[in-house]
């Protein structure tokens, strides 16, 4: 039986702890609510959004919808090749509970994208990565319903169309598809990735030859501790901007001006850290308001306490105007904005 509710608070459903309300809110704990849901006039008279651990997300005001909170759990063996094992889980599981779970059965790959917030279903959503890894490296299928037919469908990874923190669930399928359940192809043979300079830095510091599975986990929960701010210390969505991509002659003109900017080569284009553009434009560790900009990293916008999602929303635009006017880059938002 689903139930759902009106006029509920969403700030602790959201990261950057925002008191939005939404009109309409679901939790769904099963596919078989999810039909359920279909069925209704709350879901087919109004927009809706999907939410997992809402650590993505700035909803800009109340939200005149429907929000679909998804809770559907369960991690299941689903096959194995000759060295790899293949799970399916749940969309509504943790992602770091979940990555921690294959590091205790022997199961590698995720370990460097332990501790990113949020759920499951919503790692495909914005192709997480961190410390060199995406979560398309060990991708295998993802399983939706799409919304508009009701039907069950299922994309594999090439399908998925995944990018620098894009996918087809932010292109063709956005709005459509509500993910079930995610399919990952785990390795059951170690094999380190610690070529990311945070993380050689910190195992350096020991005289490993190989570190094992969990000591990368615990390094990588380590550096993140001391660089990330703790939404439940201080509200905020992680990155709030994409590292924008440049082609060479920009980058040209941009390095004779400014000799010391940071850069990584993709595919014969420059990425160049946001965070540099924004600091270099003097936001590092500015407040304004109830907000401001994290004086740690400043690609991470964080709320004080009271900010409405309109104050960040609009230091966010203040952001991207001043790297404009300075740079000619117009920043692109990683955060989703609800309005
Ligand atoms: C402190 C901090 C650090 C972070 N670090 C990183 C990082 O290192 N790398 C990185 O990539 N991200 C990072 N993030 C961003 C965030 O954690 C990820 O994007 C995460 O995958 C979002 O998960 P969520 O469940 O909270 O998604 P939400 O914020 O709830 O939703 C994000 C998007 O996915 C959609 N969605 C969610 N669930 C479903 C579903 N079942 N079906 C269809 N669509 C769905 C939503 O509609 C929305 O569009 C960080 C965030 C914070 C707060």
């Amino acid at each position: 039986m689903i139930n759902i509710l009106e006029n509920i608070s969403l700030k602790r459903y959201n990261t950057f702890g925002i008191d939005a309300k939404a009109r309409y809110f679901i939790k769904v704990h099963s596919i078989d609510d999810i039909f359920d849901l279909l069925q209704t006039k709350q879901f087919q008279e109004n927009r809706r959004i999907i939410l997992g651990g809402g650590s993505n997300l700035l909803f800009r005001s109340d939200f005149q919808g429907l929000v679909i909170l998804v809770e559907i759990k369960g991690v299941h063996f689903e096959g194995s090749t000759k060295s790899n094992t293949i799970l399916k889980v749940a969309s509504g599981e943790n992602w770091t509970d979940f990555v921690e779970l294959c590091v205790k059965n022997r199961l590698y790959g995720l370990e460097n994208l332990v501790s990113i917030p949020g759920k499951v279903g919503a790692a495909p959503v914005q192709n997480i990565g961190a410390y060199g890894v995406e979560q398309k490296d060990y991708l295998h299928k993802v399983e939706y319903i799409d919304s508009t037919t009701g039907n069950i469908e299922v994309v594999d990874k090439d399908e998925c169309k995944f990018e620098y923190r894009s996918s087809v669930f932010k292109g063709n399928l956005e709005g459509k598809a509500i993910i079930t359940n995610v399919y990952y192809e785990l390795s059951r043979e170690w094999k380190p990735n610690i070529n990311y300079k945070d993380i050689k830095q910190e195992l350096d510091k020991f005289s490993f030859v190989k570190p094992d599975a969990e000591y990368v986990l615990n390094t990588v929960k380590r550096i993140r501790k001391r660089k990330l701010p703790d939404p439940l210390d201080i509200g905020n969505a992680g990155s709030f901007f994409k590292n924008p991509v440049v082609d060479e002659s920009q980058f040209l003109t941009l390095k004779e001006k400014y000799p010391d900017i940071p850069y990584f080569l993709s595919n014969d284009k420059y990425k160049i850290p946001a965070a540099y553009l924004i600091e270099k434009c003097g936001w590092k560790g500015r407040s304004v308001g109830n907000c401001g900009v994290y004086d740690k990293h400043s690609l991470i916008l964080v709320n004080y306490g009271n900010a409405s999602g309109e104050e960040i929303y609009q230091l966010s635009e203040n952001i991207r105007q001043s790297v404009q006017e300075q740079f000619g880059i117009l920043l692109e938002r990683e955060v989703i904005v609800v309005e």
